[in-house]
């Protein structure tokens, strides 16, 4: 960890990297979970979803990769091995044993409310303590919020297939 970035960090040191960990295995999880779903899954829209699963795999994946620097700038080591992914997360993945396109997004839904959650708390311990961790959950953070919101429409557009008005 450089010399400034320790003098400038009013943050505690270790429940920021824990905190950061937890975040990056939480994140490989959630892209595993749209990799997967979108190859599985079937049902009304599931073509269409899958292709916006595939691309949100992809925003986990760059996140994953945000975490990781921000852990070796703050001088510590993302999980290197994926065994501890399930054990350090606690948004629980959970497996989409039901291949049916609306169980598979109710699930990841809940996996995205976790993430606000885990992002907001990020923000409001580094707001005005550290910028830069700060800056990268609130950039992490709007993607989550945006993940959230395709989750809640696609369940009202599922529904609306499956009994229509
Ligand atoms: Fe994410
Ligand atoms: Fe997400
Ligand atoms: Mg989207």
């Amino acid at each position: 960890m450089g010399e400034m970035a320790q003098k400038i960090s009013k943050v505690d040191h270790k429940e920021l990297l824990d905190i950061l960990n937890t975040a990056f295995a939480e994140e490989w999880l959630a892209y595993y979970q749209y990799w997967i779903a979108a190859r599985i899954m079937s049902g009304p829209m599931s073509l269409s979803i899958g292709e916006e699963f595939k691309e949100h795999a992809h925003e986990e994946k760059e996140h994953a990769e945000l975490l990781a620097t921000r852990i070796i700038e703050l001088g510590g080591t993302p999980l290197i091995d994926p065994n501890d992914w399930s054990k350090a997360a606690k948004c629980k993945y959970d497996a989409p044993t039901d291949e049916n396109v609306l169980a598979i997004v109710k699930q990841v839904l809940t996996a995205e409310r976790c993430a606000v959650a885990r992002y907001q708390q990020i923000c409001d311990m580094c707001f005005g303590k550290d910028y830069q961790t700060f800056k990268i959950s609130a950039q992490i953070l709007e993607q989550e919020l945006d993940h959230e919101q395709d989750m809640e429409d696609y369940i009202t557009d599922i529904t609306k297939i499956i009994q229509p008005a």
